[in-house]
């Protein structure tokens, strides 16, 4: 039976394929496809693996059995009996080998897959003893995990498969391989998201998450479809179920009839087409009907990026998120050389265009790694995130700077400092700056200029100016973070999403007010938050004054159709009747 399911849009198009649900918890496991010679050796990587866990509970039973009832509770036994059944479960085995032999999934992937197929039949158990017995599924698939990794993959991880385009028919007749997968868990953090760079999946939806949460953020920078907060998905979808993900409009549609599927086809299609045609703006300068120079540039999570925003049109990185080298790493943070050779990396694969590496901005909801999440910290937004981090470790922030400070020897480059707020905040960041290159020099180490900017992302620093522009080149508009910070609402809550709203008044005043007040100091004033790669709000900024923009790649094609549409000098005079409403949102959508 089709059903819909409603959440945020976060990444525009539409996505047609199978559902893959994953426990957050097991994101981390390898996803990729086998070729179809390598199903045996893929078979016996399990077995091997499952073999482990059960000689090493038969070990422990016999153990136990030596020393006699007093030291083996009965409870102990019993449960190395429950493993040892699940271990030998048929639907497990058979669900697992169903997996890798028709669907062509690694061993791994098998394993977890099958596992959410058996839980979600515990959840729906009657019978609590039975419905407890997850757990100890769980508990054996983790082991069996854990065994497989000290089993050396047979195979060598082919390269994620391109999907054929097939006929809406032949979507629903289908049951071989070649078809698209949506991931969906119940949440993902932005490091995880990160991870399926170049993955197998064709779209992405999650039951929690704000539209501008770090997680939708990448998810953006994938540019595949995807939806967040779209509650209770990972239980309402069965694993293999057919889903339509509408990322322009926010809803996934569950099972959907011949009729809807050909009718998002269509959509698909169109989505395609309209690419196509913005792709010939590619080598455009973009610039306005009155003859105003519009600077488009990439905001990027990883080195690797850098190639595909030079190709996207992107003329520099405005926003290199330095934190993602940070993240996933069990606490263990990058060393200098290993910082040096990350940030080069990128503006080496800028070819000579400007990169903006902005400093770490770990906490809220971007955890260095999700088991340190203690939850001790009740309000992470407020805590000890970005700069308050880096400046609570100097050690940590020098060789940051130091690794930046290296890496600008090799071609253009700026620091960016994010959640800048206090003057002696920023004092004692440029201490540090200066410290770092006092260090460089005493070790005779060569680095380049760096031209050193300021986000304004928290309304108390957009209010205060004059300090900032005092000290730094140049400033860019964190819009995300000053939405959340003004409106007192958290980005990565999908409950308080619907008040989550660039457009209103206060947020417009201190956006307009930051441009105009760096614009009048000569000092260059960027937007890197999400509403610079919105095109409903492209006319907007440009009314406001703003001529840098800084946005995902994959947005700067139909931005730069705007700027070449728009004509600045009528702008102006509408953007301060819209900024003067009570309701802005309104008078948009009137114009
Ligand atoms: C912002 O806050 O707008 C921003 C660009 O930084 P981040 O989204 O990484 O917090
Ligand atoms: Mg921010």
């Amino acid at each position: 039976m089709t059903f819909a399911i409603h959440g945020l849009a976060v990444a525009r198009g539409i996505a047609i394929g199978r559902a893959v649900l994953v426990a957050s918890s097991r994101v981390d496991v390898a996803h990729y496809f086998i070729e179809p010679s390598q199903v045996e050796s893929e078979i016996d990587r399990i077995r091997i693996g499952r073999n482990a866990v059960v000689d090493e509970i038969l070990r422990l039973q016999a153990s136990l059995m030596n020393k006699g009832p007093r030291e083996a509770p009965h409870e102990l036994t019993a449960l190395l009996d429950v493993h040892l059944m699940l271990l030998q479960d048929v639907e497990l085995i058979a669900g697992v080998k169903h997996w890798i032999t028709h669907r062509l999934y690694n061993a791994e992937w098998a394993l977890t897959t099958q596992l959410e197929v058996i839980a979600r039949q515990f959840d729906e158990m009657e019978d609590e003893y039975l419905r407890g017995r997850k757990a100890d599924l769980e508990q054996i698939t983790e082991k069996v995990l854990r065994a497989m990794n000290g089993v050396a993959s047979a195979v060598v991880p082919a390269p994620a498969r391109t999907v054929r385009k097939k006929s809406q028919q032949d979507l629903l007749l289908d049951d071989t391989v070649d078809v698209p997968l949506i991931l969906i868990a119940h949440d993902l953090s932005p490091s995880d998201m990160l991870q399926f760079k170049q993955s197998v999946f064709a779209g992405f939806i999650t039951d929690v998450g704000g539209k501008t949460s770090h997680t939708a953020i990448v998810a953006r920078s994938l540019d595949i479809p995807a939806v967040v907060g779209a509650r209770l998905s990972s239980q309402l979808v069965r694993q293999d179920d057919w889903v339509i993900i509408d990322g322009d409009a926010g809803v996934v549609v569950v099972d959907p009839s011949p009729i809807i599927l050909a009718e998002y086809g269509f959509k698909q299609r169109q989505g395609e087409l309209e690419r196509g045609r913005l792709s010939r703006l590619l080598n455009t300068p973009a610039v306005t009907l009155d003859g105003q120079k519009i600077e488009l540039l990439a905001n990027i999570e990883m080195p690797e990026d850098a190639p595909g925003a030079v190709k996207a049109g992107a003329v520099g990185v405005g926003l290199f998120r330095s934190e993602f080298l940070f993240m996933g790493r069990q606490g263990k943070l990058p060393n200098e050389e290993e910082q040096y050779q990350a940030y080069k990396r990128a503006i080496e694969g800028m070819q000579g265009l400007p990169v903006t590496i902005r400093t770490v901005d770990v906490g809220a909801d971007k955890p260095l790694d999700k088991a340190l999440m203690d939850g001790a910290h009740l309000n992470p937004a407020l805590g000890l995130r970005a700069i308050r981090w880096s400046l609570a470790d100097p050690a940590m922030f020098l060789t940051q700077l130091r690794a930046i400070l290296r890496a600008a020897a090799h071609g253009q480059a700026n620091l960016l400092i994010p959640m800048l707020v206090h003057a002696s905040e920023i004092r004692h960041t440029m201490a540090l700056i200066d410290r770092a290159r006092v260090e460089l020099d005493n070790r005779g180490v060569a680095y380049g200029p760096l031209k050193i900017g300021a986000m304004i992302e928290i309304p108390a620093a957009a209010l205060t100016l004059k300090v900032f522009l005092k000290y730094f080149d140049f400033l860019s508009i964190g819009t995300n973070d000053l939405i959340q910070y003004t409106l007192a609402i958290d980005r990565a809550d999908e409950s308080v999403a619907h008040l989550y709203d660039p457009l209103h008044p206060a947020v417009l005043r201190l956006v307009a007010g930051t441009i105009a007040e760096g614009r009048a100091q000569g000092k260059p004033v960027s937007v890197c938050g999400e509403m610079a790669g919105d095109v409903s709000l492209t006319r907007l900024l440009l009314g406001m004054g703003l001529r840098s923009f800084s946005m995902h790649p994959a947005q700067i094609l139909a931005v730069k159709q705007e700027v070449l549409r728009a004509d600045t000098s009528k702008l102006a005079g509408w953007a301060e009747q819209v900024m003067s409403d009570d309701e802005p949102a309104l008078r948009m959508a009137r114009h």
